[in-house]
């Protein structure tokens, strides 16, 4: 097998080729469930790489190469959707559609997993087991991951890991990142609607009132993150929308509260999703009205599992020495949906960030902006690094670990 500095060069010399893919993908966004012109740029590529390529959850592709020896299978991922933004950059190849832009870069993972793919086709012969790319749409918006997943993207061949990562503008070119264990937050949002009686506001003993005992639960709720919670674990509650009445002289039958639960890994998020119901209903109860919860699950989270992770901590030095991976400390409460590839089905999963920034010149503002840029450099280091941990997951003997990072041992309960 090739070495890393021998794959380092393989994709820079892939540089034009990414960046064309990347500049052509910018100028054309699209949004979730909307990608079909990513989609058929997409397959088109992969095809070009005699890659078999199919469409997948509607605007996404899956792809897979079939090495030359058997063995293992390994998921590669990408999201290919823009954001509802004016892009305000000024670049030469900006987008092309009005109101639609690609400010979380995308784009580039989407190039970058093109440059390794035909890297990787090119190796097909020496590679024992399977690649599979997972191109996957709607990454932004209610999450194409888990319908890849429906759709059977893991299954034949199974898939034993999955790999992916995350563009960052405020990591330098030639760096990476990872943060071990639970990486992002998983995301639950919740309507609750208090449910009083209503009369007249000068005889509140006629009735019930939703507005007090809406307020009596946002402030109980507090209590879930600083009295229920460990001091060491995290988890936020946020209400932010607050609705009721119309007038101030009546008592309103109804409160309606709307918000955001935010959780790390699957133990916290069962326990706080229940405790909030609870503590809900609880406090609606005691004040004579009813609260009815609605809880949806919206993105599972990523829990970095522990062999894999260090397979790819591994790959990272390799490539650039151990000087340009930063190891996060702290887990991002934000909000990633390559969690579903893994979470479900208990399958290793590692996801980390690319260096893509230029020491806050252009790349200065952050993901989400009308004036959000990353540094192409940073293409050949994310198609460098998918191809390593490619080579190393498909060369090692046994499997990264038994155990799942997103099954962690259960902690009592209190
Ligand atoms: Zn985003
Ligand atoms: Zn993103």
């Amino acid at each position: 097998m090739l070495t890393s500095q021998e794959i380092l060069s393989l994709a820079q010399a892939r540089q034009d080729y990414m960046s064309e893919l990347r500049r052509d993908i910018h100028a054309h966004p699209e949004l979730g469930r909307q990608e079909a012109r990513t989609q058929a740029l997409v397959l088109k590529a992969l095809t070009d790489l005699g890659i078999e390529a199919q469409p997948i959850a509607d605007t996404g592709v899956l792809g897979l190469l079939r090495g030359g020896k058997p063995g293992k299978t390994i998921g590669l991922r990408a999201d290919m959707d823009a954001l509802p933004i004016q892009e305000e950059t000024g670049l030469p190849y900006s987008s092309q559609t009005p109101g639609v832009m690609h400010a979380c870069g995308h784009d580039c993972h989407t190039a970058s997993l093109l440059g390794a793919a035909a890297i990787l086709a090119n190796l097909r012969d020496q590679l024992a087991g399977n690649v599979k790319f997972f191109f996957q749409p709607n990454e932004e918006k209610d999450g194409g991951a888990q319908r890849m997943v429906d759709a059977g993207c893991l299954e034949n061949p199974k898939v034993d890991a999955v790999f992916g990562g995350h563009s960052s503008a405020g990591l330098p070119v030639g760096w990476y990142g990872l943060k071990y264990d639970k990486c992002y937050a998983a995301s639950n949002t919740f309507t609750v609607t208090v449910t009083g009686q209503g009369c007249h506001g000068a005889y509140p003993g006629s009735g019930i009132d939703p507005i007090v005992t809406a307020s009596q639960i946002v402030v109980a709720m507090q209590t879930l993150i600083s009295r229920r919670i460990y001091a060491t674990d995290s988890a936020v509650v946020t209400v932010g929308s607050f609705h009721a009445g119309v007038a101030g002289n009546i008592i309103p039958d109804t409160a309606v509260l709307r918000g955001t639960i935010r959780t790390l890994g699957p133990e916290m998020r069962e326990k706080t999703c229940r405790q909030f119901r609870e503590l809900t209903e609880g406090v609606a109860k005691a004040m004579g009205a009813e609260a009815q919860v609605e809880l949806q699950e919206s993105h599972p989270g990523i829990v970095n599992e522990e062999g894999l992770s260090q397979l790819v901590n591994r790959a990272m030095i390799k490539l650039v020495g151990e000087d340009r991976v930063r190891i996060a400390r702290e887990p991002n409460m934000g909000t990633e949906d390559f969690g579903a590839f893994t979470n479900r089905l208990a399958i290793p999963g590692c996801f980390c960030s690319f260096g893509y920034g230029d020491g806050q010149k252009d790349c200065r503002f952050p993901a989400h902006s009308s004036r959000f840029q990353l540094n192409e450099g940073g293409l050949a280091y994310a198609a460098a690094l998918f191809v390593q941990v490619t080579a190393d997951f498909l060369a090692e003997e046994a499997p990264s670990s038994k155990s799942c990072g997103s099954l962690p041992a259960k902690k009592e309960d209190l």
